[in-house]
Order: C-alpha cells, then sequence, then structure tokens
C-alpha cells in the first residue's frame, strides 16, 4: 500500500496579498489570497517501502493556489485570477541570497506588486540553501 504523497510533507496554509485588475471595471485592489505550503521533510517517514522512498526521492516543495477566483472589491464581479502560475516549486526559488530575497521572489510570482529592487546582485549560495537539495536531484 503506497502512502500519500501528502506522508512527504509537512502542509502549512498561508494567505498572500495579490493585485488584480478586475475586468469589468478595470479597478485593481489588493486581495487575499490562499496557498498551501508543502516542504518536503528532511527524510522519508519510517518505514518506507522502497516505492515510497523513490517516491519521496523525487518530491519537491512547492507552493500551491488555493483560490482560483477573487470577488471585486469595487462592483462585486467574480473573476478568474488572470495567469499567474498556480503552482510554484520552492527549488525554483533556490540561489536567491536570502529569505528576504525569496519571499519577494515567491511575491512576484503569486502576484504581488514587486517592491523594486528587484536586480539584487546575486551572491553565492548560502549552504543552508545548497545542503537540501543534494541527494534528490
Ligand atoms: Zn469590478
Amino acid at each position: 500500500m503506497a502512502l500519500d504523497e501528502r506522508a512527504f510533507f509537512n502542509e502549512r496554509p498561508e494567505t498572500r496579498q495579490g493585485q488584480y485588475t478586475c475586468p469589468r471595471c478595470r479597478r485593481t485592489n489588493d486581495y487575499a489570497i490562499r496557498w498551501m505550503r508543502r516542504m518536503k521533510k528532511d527524510r522519508p517517514p519510517s518505514g518506507a517501502a522502497e516505492e515510497d522512498r523513490v517516491k519521496y526521492a523525487k518530491a519537491r516543495s512547492y507552493l500551491l493556489r488555493l483560490d482560483d477566483e477573487v470577488t471585486c472589491k469595487a462592483c462585486g464581479k467574480r473573476f478568474e485570477i488572470p495567469s499567474q502560475q498556480s503552482l510554484m516549486f520552492v527549488d525554483q526559488f533556490e540561489g536567491l541570497p536570502n529569505d528576504e530575497d525569496l519571499e519577494r521572489e515567491i511575491a512576484a510570482m503569486s502576484g504581488e506588486p514587486k517592491p523594486g529592487a528587484a536586480d539584487a546582485p546575486k551572491t553565492p549560495l548560502p549552504a543552508r540553501f545548497t545542503r537540501k537539495s543534494t541527494g534528490w536531484k
């Protein structure tokens, strides 16, 4: 009996602000969008069978957007969140120098307004960023 994929992750719901423009009234507002962050555990569940270990090895931490639509704050029309990705792998953001940059990058991809300074110079990877990816790529 194979383990559920969720056994490999620690789940954490979170809310992110997204800025969207209503297609009807053209007003732009900030909306609170629900996401689920699934962070890969440090090791496979104890007692995992071989096939589960393989699955674990392939698993990647990710953010999944739970909301597909928002309700316009100005006119009340429901509209789809335009085109931003609804699933983002956390290792897409590897290489960013610190948590602040990581958060900013995720925010940009999840639809938040960019708080400037997007082209900050890249610095070498700190060990804590490279550590997790070894062994399962
Ligand atoms: Zn509207």
